[in-house]
């Protein structure tokens, strides 16, 4: 392997002549050397020894390999929190914080909450960090994505419950006054599955392997017998599903269906509440 930085190499000069999108070059440097943003600064005619430049040349080449920085790092930030992430579960997506508010805005006191192919964890973690009266329960079908959602929870001192369930197979006759889910939306065959950061990221987490709408249609289906009277879903979705998730919504009997625009103004999460009984 040809090295991409030779020892010698000052702090200064990597950050004159980037071989990266800055941002990402500053985040592998520090990781690889173990040394905080400020002494990109403080240390700049720091030179790297042999280890170094070797250990900086090798994660530098994974990123212009094409894996996301997120799982070169092993961390992303979400809702201030970090987060452990791997290749196993998705990486948490600025947009997903509107989930969250929206989440959090209509879960009661002590409400009990469950987040449907939780992932890294990042949306129940998130939930039940900030609302230490909540009841968070979370569920997915991987294993590994388990795991690491538990090991999220832990790190951040958040009381979540996991479940192995595919979608509501495992929940039994539990309700909820709050259900959220961020699930598999991208459509068989969609280009962007071949593109950046997702080539990288579990299939099974982006796409349902048909027209996208499959995953949202079995959780708006099965949320009727799991929520309270009165009780919110709440999806996450794709930039031009909003209209067919009201539908669905809609076709179930859900009442005050509508949508919400995340920051970039794009229809991202719908829902709607049981109706009363
Ligand atoms: N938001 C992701 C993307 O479009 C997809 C995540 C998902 O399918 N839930 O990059």
């Amino acid at each position: 392997m040809t090295r991409l930085v030779a020892p010698g190499t000052t702090l200064a000069a990597l950050q004159r002549q980037p071989l990266l999108d800055p941002v990402d070059q500053r985040l592998l440097v520090c990781h690889a050397l173990n040394v905080s943003r400020t002494a990109l600064i403080t240390q700049a005619d720091r030179a790297l020894d042999e280890d170094e430049a070797l250990r900086l040349s090798g994660l530098l080449q994974r990123r212009l390999d094409g894996e996301p920085v997120a799982y070169i790092l092993g961390r992303r930030e979400f809702y201030g929190l970090d987060f452990e992430v791997g290749p196993t579960v998705l990486i948490p997506r600025p947009e997903t914080e509107l989930l969250v508010e929206l989440a959090m805005e209509r879960l009661p006191t002590q409400g009990r909450m469950l987040d449907m192919g939780t992932g890294s964890g990042a949306i129940a973690v998130a939930v039940a960090h900030t609302r230490r009266d909540a009841n968070v329960t979370a569920l997915d079908v991987s294993p590994e994505a388990l795991a690491t959602a538990s090991r999220n929870a832990s790190a951040h001192g958040a009381s979540v419950r996991f479940l192995a369930s595919d979608w509501y197979s495992a929940v039994g006759g539990e309700t909820f006054e709050l259900i959220v889910s961020n699930p598999p939306y991208i459509a068989a065959g969609d280009r962007h599955l071949s593109e950046g950061d997702l080539r990288f990221e579990p299939t099974s987490a982006l796409t349902d392997h048909a027209d996208g709408l499959s995953a949202l249609r079995t959780i708006v289906a099965g949320a009727p017998a799991h929520l309270v009277p009165q009780g919110w879903l709440l999806m996450e979705h794709g930039y031009d599903q909003a209209e067919a998730v009201r539908a669905s919504l809609a076709q179930q009997g859900f009442t005050e269906v509508r949508s919400w625009a995340d920051l970039a103004g794009i229809e991202r999460v719908s829902g709607g509440r049981r109706p009363p009984t």
